[in-house]
């Protein structure tokens, strides 16, 4: 009996997830981990489908393991305990960048990672995770496949206009592009939007992935056309701890007339913005939610503001909205933060239900909104291990 891992490596968490090539349906989930806090002292937990904790693990003296090293852990540790009883066929990995080159999933191989280093310097929080872990995992096992399922894929066939930032062309052709990020989840969405609502997959949709980070994608007929990140993760929205999009003289006046370092500042833009800059208190929407502060509420405020705003641009972009997708931690689960937004967009039509809307349904929208609102949980590693299930069947 066989698996497919989908494998998500960041800065200082890998998470992982297990899914049945042979079960009653297909891709069933077995079961799910992640390895925290590496750099720290990291801690691996791993889950059953339930939810049930099968295996915890704590490295408290781990400050010196690297990505390399937890992995081989793990895969020791997996050897001896095969997840579910099962083998693993292939293992597919969430890699951020994947360039002007790539807009589709790509088995791995010596020249693939060769061209995908050479990406580093466009996504330089993201992507050495992302190769470090298939390069462990090909040390490891060089017989596993490991498939490469690209971030900005989805956005990659948008129009040139929605591409091309107003710098020198020149810089254009260096690769100084508008990408786009958060597309193994809008793929998602997109397909699952098509069988819960296809009159409205092939219409004008805006999706919603609010989380930690946070974008919005235009989509029409299920297709990217414009989307609120841009050459990094860093633009669009407002996000947990990043500034979203910003006056780039802001960045200058940091470097040159306050004496900010080139590392400064990426923290500050990275790391202390967004909603914990704004409210001092905490990168996370819930316990903003709880805070009584008027700090805390102003950072609210300026999020659902955010939003909304960019969703105006991207209704234009769209040249009208049929319907709006909340996802991701924020907008699959934070009522009142939807509320916030939708309250904004009113004068579009969008009108929600308050009753479904606080059940979080799949359909928030009251009945006579023009638009259509929907909350569709996102999955990005179900969209990794189809694309890998797809390249493992191209092998067969
Ligand atoms: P990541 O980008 O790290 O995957 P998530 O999609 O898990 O992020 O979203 C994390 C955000 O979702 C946090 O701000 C968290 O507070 C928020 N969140 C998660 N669950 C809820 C909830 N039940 N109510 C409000 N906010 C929530």
């Amino acid at each position: 009996m066989t698996s497919i891992v989908s494998l998500n490596a960041g800065s200082s968490s890998i998470k992982f997830s297990l899914f049945a090539l042979d079960g009653s349906e297909p891709l069933q989930l077995l079961a799910g981990g992640k390895i925290e806090k590496i750099g720290i002292a990291p801690s691996l937990r791993v889950h059953t489908a339930d939810g049930a904790t099968s295996m915890e693990r704590d490295w408290p003296d781990g400050a010196s393991l690297s990505h390399a090293d937890l992995l081989a852990d793990l895969f020791a540790w997996a050897a001896e305990h095969p997840l579910e009883g099962r083998e693993v066929a292939a293992i597919g990995h969430r890699v951020v960048h994947g360039g002007v080159e790539f807009s589709n999933p790509r088995l791995v191989d010596d020249d693939l990672l060769v061209r995908l280093e050479a990406l580093c310097s466009l996504a330089p929080l993201h992507q050495p995770h992302n190769l470090a872990a298939i390069r462990a995992i090909a040390a490891l096992r060089p017989d596993l496949p490991q498939v490469a399922c690209f971030d900005t894929a989805f956005h990659h066939d948008k129009p040139e206009v929605a591409s091309r930032l107003a710098i020198p062309r020149a810089l254009h052709d260096q690769g100084i592009r508008r990408y786009g990020f958060h597309g193994l989840s809008y793929e998602y969405i997109a397909r699952r939007l098509d069988e819960v609502d296809p009159a409205l997959a092939g219409g004008r949709v805006i999706a919603a992935h609010l989380g930690n980070g946070a974008s919005l994608c235009a989509m029409l007929g299920g297709e990217s056309v414009d989307t609120t990140m841009g050459f990094t993760a860093l633009d669009g929205l407002m996000m947990g701890s990043r500034c979203g999009s910003i006056d780039p003289g802001v960045v200058l006046h940091l470097q040159d007339e306050m004496g900010m370092s080139r590392v400064e500042v990426t923290d500050l833009l990275y790391n202390k913005s967004g909603l914990l800059g704004v409210s001092g208190i905490s990168s996370d929407m819930r316990t903003l939610a709880e805070s009584e502060a008027r700090e805390a509420e102003e950072a609210l405020d300026l999020f659902a503001w955010r939003a909304a705003r960019e969703m105006g641009a991207l209704v234009s972009s769209l040249g009208g909205l049929d319907g709006l997708v909340f996802t991701a931690g924020i907008g699959e689960n934070d009522a009142a933060m939807r509320k916030r937004i939708c309250d904004r967009l009113g004068w579009l039509g969008v009108m929600l239900d308050e009753g479904e809307n606080q059940a979080n349904a799949l359909r928030i929208g009251s009945p006579d909104s023009p638009v259509a609102v929907l909350v569709i949980p996102t999955n990005e590693e179900r969209m990794i291990a189809l694309h890998t299930l797809t390249i493992l069947k191209g092998l067969q």
